[in-house]
């Protein structure tokens, strides 16, 4: 998969608040998902955007601006997080740390790196319901179908619609919604070499 498969911006799903009954359950509800609340270092953006689509609560490094690998793994151990990271070294230091085994990633490719991801118990589909914002990790809200704020970029036909409570942004599950179905149902589980 090229570096185009990956969540666009403006046309990114996602979203929803996550807290009635009615829907699937949170990220954060499911059983067996390991240490669902995530940290990705700097070289793992793309990922970040699928994992957040699969309702994970995934914090980035530059989203939070920071890059040094303390400060990383202080954030990680001051918020409950799973490092997520590329850097063999960083992995290797931080699995002195407090609080969960880092998750070391070794493939370029967002789709191998899923595969891994899978392989380490995480269930990666869409909810029903999006429940994080791709590009900032913020809680979706439903909008309500009359809203008259609703901006140019979010085609008439939509419906539902959501709205990130923090940077804004609306998302609905249009076409690009199904590419990230198909290329979720396509991910095999991958455990990496020991
Ligand atoms: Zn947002």
């Amino acid at each position: 998969m090229s570096d185009h498969d990956g969540p666009e911006e403006g046309d990114r799903p996602n979203a929803n608040d996550g807290s009635d009954a009615s829907g699937r359950p949170n990220a954060s509800d499911r059983p067996g998902a390991p240490h669902d609340r995530l940290l990705l270092d700097a070289m793992l953006g793309k990922l970040a955007t699928y994992l957040r689509m699969c309702g994970y609560d995934t914090a980035f490094a530059l989203d939070r601006e920071v890059a040094a690998d303390d400060r990383l793994r202080r954030l990680a151990a001051d918020e409950h997080r799973r490092l997520v990271t590329r850097d063999v070294a960083l992995a290797r230091r931080a699995r002195g740390d407090e609080g969960p085994r880092p998750l070391l990633l070794e493939p370029h490719a967002v789709t191998d790196q899923l595969g891994q991801v899978a392989a380490a118990g995480y269930e990666l589909t869409l909810s029903t319901r999006p429940a994080r914002c791709g590009a900032c990790n913020g809680r979706l809200a439903r909008v309500d179908d009359a809203d008259a704020t609703r901006p140019t970029y979010v085609p008439d036909d939509q419906s539902p619609t959501w709205r990130c409570e923090d940077c804004q942004q609306w998302f609905w599950t249009g076409s690009h919604w199904d590419r990230v179905a198909d290329t979720l149902a396509d991910v095999t589980p991958d455990t990496p070499d020991p």
